[in-house]
């Protein structure tokens, strides 16, 4: 039996998430990933580079560590194999990622914003080369054998300006311990950046705020999110819930926190 050209919207994986550098995901919105996994979804961690000229840690070290991160959030991982602090949008560049999406093939990819001077440019570039290959991943006249065209549903930025409003935060108060270890895997960048683990904090601070959480992570989407289904009255976690559940006395399951 021959292999079996896969339809342009059959998936592998839910989620796509691209971050330039190892531990960009994980220390960026790796709460989110561990909810996304908590409800079953699949999840892919693409690295853009290897991190190799970072100022901590070697391109060995953060290469285990990134699969140490993968392992804890139970993602598979990839490395798309550019150079750091090289990575630019080009045609060149845009067609390697349009290879790994569809090696991949998503149903949405998460990745960093592709404005946001502040931020190191590869970001930035990450961001522009995803931006850029959105639309002519689907495109047949692309080849990249053996993997077949492939249509992305949707993109979600993350690691965008403060003066923007996310469209969507997801709470992850309750997965800050589960976070931790994750973020931990990456002891290379962790604690020997100043500040960077209190910066961490005070991104999920700012997204938790938006919707009355302690802790967020906040996304952007450049088109409406398709709501049929989605449970659009609730807003900020009832106050009373918390102390419900421990009266209880069970633990929180996603069909409860549907149903109450
Ligand atoms: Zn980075």
């Amino acid at each position: 039996m021959g292999m079996r050209k896969p339809k342009s919207r059959e998936f592998k994986y839910d989620i796509m998430a691209v971050g330039a550098h190892p531990d960009d995901v994980e220390h960026g919105i790796g709460g989110s990933l561990i909810q996304w996994r908590k409800m079953g979804m699949k999840i892919v961690i693409l690295h853009m580079t290897g991190g190799e000229m970072g100022t901590h840690g070697s391109k060995g070290t953060r290469r285990k560590e990134a699969l140490a991160a993968a392992k804890t959030l139970k993602c598979d991982v990839d490395f798309l194999g550019l150079k750091d602090t090289e990575v630019r949008f080009t045609i060149e560049t845009r067609n390697k990622f349009i290879r790994a999406v569809r090696k991949h093939r998503p149903r949405v990819i998460v990745a960093q914003y592709h404005d946001y001077p502040r931020m190191h440019p590869d970001h930035e570039q990450t961001g522009l080369i995803v931006k850029n290959a959105f639309r002519p991943c689907r495109f047949a006249q692309i080849k990249t054998p053996p993997h077949a065209p492939h249509w992305v549903e949707n993109i979600y930025w993350h690691l965008f300006p403060f003066d923007m409003k996310p469209s969507f935060v997801v709470d992850v108060t309750d997965v800050m311990p589960a976070w931790e270890k994750v973020a931990a895997c990456y002891e290379s960048q962790l604690d020997s950046i100043p500040n960077y683990r209190e910066r961490l904090m005070r991104f999920r601070r700012l997204a938790g705020a938006h919707i009355g959480v302690p802790y967020g992570e906040a996304f952007l989407c450049d088109v409406p999110l398709n709501a049929t289904g989605v449970d659009i009255t609730r807003f900020s976690p009832d106050p009373d819930y918390k102390e419900e559940e421990r009266a209880r006395g069970s633990e929180r399951s996603p069909q409860r926190r549907r149903d109450r």
